[in-house]
């Protein structure tokens, strides 16, 4: 199980200080749940002085691809390696909605992620219309055939995928358990087609979008989910401890 809290665009570095230090000591009995929280790139030196040595893993939001230089308002991978991220969530749907991502710069970024040993979280997921249109398998699979464009097996192996359905992502609406479980199931399916059953049936596969305490439960039990990618319930210490828990009493 892999919980991770991606505090989008929200607080500022004390606010990041105060909700990572309450967090530290609320998960401190949580052992069978890796997880991360992902403040703002301008918080996460700070916070990770608050996490070093816990339970709490450190996680960033983005990152790009070259090593360093002339790319205004970009982080590298060795910047977020030095202050101590271990995850990196690449391609989220508002990445690739608002800020021009495509799945060739996800391959990149998830590469240099990986030549620093650090984790992506490759995101994928359908818009609304895609569903209807019963373009979901033709989405899921562009985005991971992309994704993994010239990954090893090794290298695939280190990676974890988040499926967040986009009209589930901050909408309250999430999807049943159903639906996330044959979406994740088909996810699962295309990496065994690249990379063989074994490698598929190692990468942690997160559903994202809506999750809370009260359908986490549901959703952790499902055979191909293990585990979430967690927005606007990652904001308050009780709602993510409420997911750490459901995850936490999930079979192992
Ligand atoms: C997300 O942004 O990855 C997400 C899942 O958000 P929310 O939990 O708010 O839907």
């Amino acid at each position: 199980m892999v919980i991770v809290g991606n505090w989008k665009m929200n607080k500022i570095v004390s606010e990041s200080v105060k909700l990572a230090t309450e967090l530290v000591a609320a998960a401190s009995s949580i052992q069978n749940v890796v997880f991360a929280i992902a403040p703002s790139y301008l918080a996460l030196a700070k916070v990770s002085d608050v996490v070093k040595g816990t339970n709490v893993k450190l996680a960033a939001q983005d990152v790009h691809w070259e090593n360093q230089g002339a790319f205004t308002g970009k982080v590298s991978a060795d910047m977020l390696k030095d202050v101590g991220v271990e995850f990196v969530i690449i391609g989220h749907s508002e990445q690739r909605t608002y800020f021009g991502e495509t799945d060739l710069s996800v391959n990149k970024k998830v590469k240099k992620v990986l030549s620093l040993e650090m984790t992506p979280i490759i995101c994928v997921g359908e818009t609304i219309a895609e569903r209807k249109a019963g373009q979901l398998e033709l989405v899921l699979s562009a985005q991971i055939t992309g994704a993994y464009a010239g990954l090893s097996g090794d290298e695939a192996q280190r990676t974890v995928v988040a499926y967040e359905p986009v009209w589930a992502i901050g909408t309250g609406v999430t999807a049943t358990d159903d639906e996330a479980q044959q979406a994740h199931q088909f996810v699962r399916s295309m990496i065994a087609k690249l990379y063989g059953d074994s490698t598929a049936q190692s990468i942690s596969i997160q559903y994202g979008g809506s999750m809370k305490p009260d359908n986490a439960a549901g959703l952790v039990a499902q055979k191909d989910i293990d585990g979430g990618l967690i927005g606007g319930a990652a904001l308050q210490v009780d709602s993510f401890l409420g997911i750490l828990n459901a995850a936490e009493m999930r079979r192992q």
